[in-house]
């Protein structure tokens, strides 16, 4: 019988780990832990790099119990690394509490989008991994250690793509559960969004900003502003609102996406693109996304429109979004505000390497982080200019995990790590 391959959810990537373990329980993960070689943990496998790849044990925790401990009076809950965002938000909203934002879709582990510093938009908002105050996790010894925020090696600790070891459980932080409308625009000008970035991108609680790079043209603004704020004028520099609902992707089914038209209704039903009892985006494809300073939004935008051409072929749809900036040693929003500049592409690597190659030509010079679990072609020296707090980390994994034991050929291709 041919065995089934284990990849990751786009299907680009094909785990072959010499050991594959479903752990049930924090001890099992521990022993697992103690005797291994070498150790990655598969999340939702929603990275289309080969960040969670391995040639050791590679663990998923996806059977470890499911709890979601909600502290009202603090205003936090504590996960299991089996939670996936669509377990933690329905929990929290029903104690009258939210997360500050969620990425596109519900379906990514927390302790996975926490790892690679994911992100939602919103000028005003960091990126989710922010959000965590408390991190559970097994060093390569097999011992349970916790570090909270304020320890010294916490902001090096919670966006480490499982370098820092194996997070069982985390601490998010919350706010009180709120409202949120959602409104799409059609046809914003590309020259109104480069000239207005600020306020356009700020406008809302969130905004992302869809475009196909085939004509000077936002195809579609998606604002989703809190519930209680005054709706948008009906021409919204040059755009007009949308006569029906959207999907990000044209073609693909409507009711796949979060309800819009100004609908009224709570945060977790409203700020991710797709709903969860549904696939999210297309399934068939390749993601890649780039993060710089807001400052450059418009000189950036305006160098991405320029080899457009030689890009636009292998694109589905492409993502403008805004991220606050944050202390996390190795997050691509690290000490900056960003624009997010994200591509979904084709799902073929043969047409998406030229492409990708143009396109991050085009932002050389703007400081542009890559997203760690999407795709990218940027080498070791250009990755590691990036990250102003890289040696830090690194001397942070030197004594954490001094055989390198959670190092893959993913990390250890950019980062000077042991192993
Ligand atoms: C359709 C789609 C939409 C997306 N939308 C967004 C978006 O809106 N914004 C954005 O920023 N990104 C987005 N992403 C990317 C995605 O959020 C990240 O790749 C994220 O890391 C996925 O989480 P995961 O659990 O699937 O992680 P995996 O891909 O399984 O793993 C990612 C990393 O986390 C590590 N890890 C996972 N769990 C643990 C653990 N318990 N302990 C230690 N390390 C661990 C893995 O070892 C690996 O290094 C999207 C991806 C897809 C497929």
């Amino acid at each position: 019988m041919t065995p089934t391959k284990l990849t990751n959810w786009a299907g680009n990537v094909v785990f072959e780990p010499e050991r594959y373990v479903r752990a049930g329980r924090v001890e099992q993960v521990q022993e697992l832990v103690a005797g291994a070689r070498r150790v990655r943990v598969l999340g939702s496998g929603h990275s289309f790099s080969q960040v969670a790849a391995t040639d050791g044990l590679l663990l998923s925790l996806e059977d470890l119990p499911l709890e979601v401990d909600v502290d009202t009076a603090a205003a936090t809950a504590r996960v299991t690394a089996s939670a996936r965002f669509a377990h933690v938000m329905p929990a929290l909203h029903a104690a009258g509490l939210a997360l500050h934002n969620t990425g596109s879709l519900p379906h990514i582990s927390v302790a996975g989008a926490a790892a690679t510093g994911t992100h939602g938009s919103g000028t005003g908002n960091p990126c989710l991994a922010a959000a965590v105050t408390g991190i559970e996790l097994i060093g390569p010894d097999g011992s349970l250690r916790t570090l909270s925020a304020g320890d010294d090696d916490f902001d090096g600790s919670v966006i480490a793509m499982g370098l820092a070891g194996v997070v069982t459980a985390l601490t998010l932080r919350a706010q009180p559960a709120f409202d949120v409308r959602q409104y799409v625009y059609d046809d914003l000008p590309l020259d109104a969004l480069i000239s207005n970035f600020d306020e356009i991108m700020g406008s809302a609680y969130s905004v992302s900003a869809f475009t196909h790079w085939r004509r000077p043209v936002i195809d579609m603004l998606w604002r989703k502003q809190l519930a209680g704020d005054p709706v948008a004028p009906a021409s919204y520099f040059g755009a007009r609102p949308a006569d029906g609902p959207r999907h990000p992707i044209a073609g693909m089914p409507t009711e796949n996406a979060t309800q819009q038209l100004g609908v009224p209704g709570p945060w977790h039903e409203r700020l991710p693109h797709f709903r969860f009892e549904f696939t999210p985006s297309r399934g068939d494809e390749l993601q890649s996304e780039f993060l710089l300073p807001v400052e450059q939004a418009g000189a950036a935008l305006a160098a991405v429109n320029e080899v457009a051409p030689r890009f636009a072929d292998a694109l589905q749809v492409a993502e403008i979004r805004t991220v606050a900036g944050d202390d996390l040693w190795l997050s691509p929003c690290y000490g900056r505000t960003t624009v997010a500049l994200h591509f979904t592409w084709v799902d073929d690597l043969r047409v998406v390497a030229p492409a990708l190659a143009a396109l991050e030509g085009a932002l050389e010079g703007f400081d542009a982080r890559p997203h760690w679990g999407k795709v990218f072609g940027l080498g070791r020296e250009r990755v590691r200019a990036l990250y102003p707090r890289l040696a830090d980390f690194e001397k942070l994994v030197a004594r954490v995990d001094p055989a390198g034991k959670f190092t893959n050929d993913f990390t250890r291709t950019y980062l000077e790590l042991a192993g």
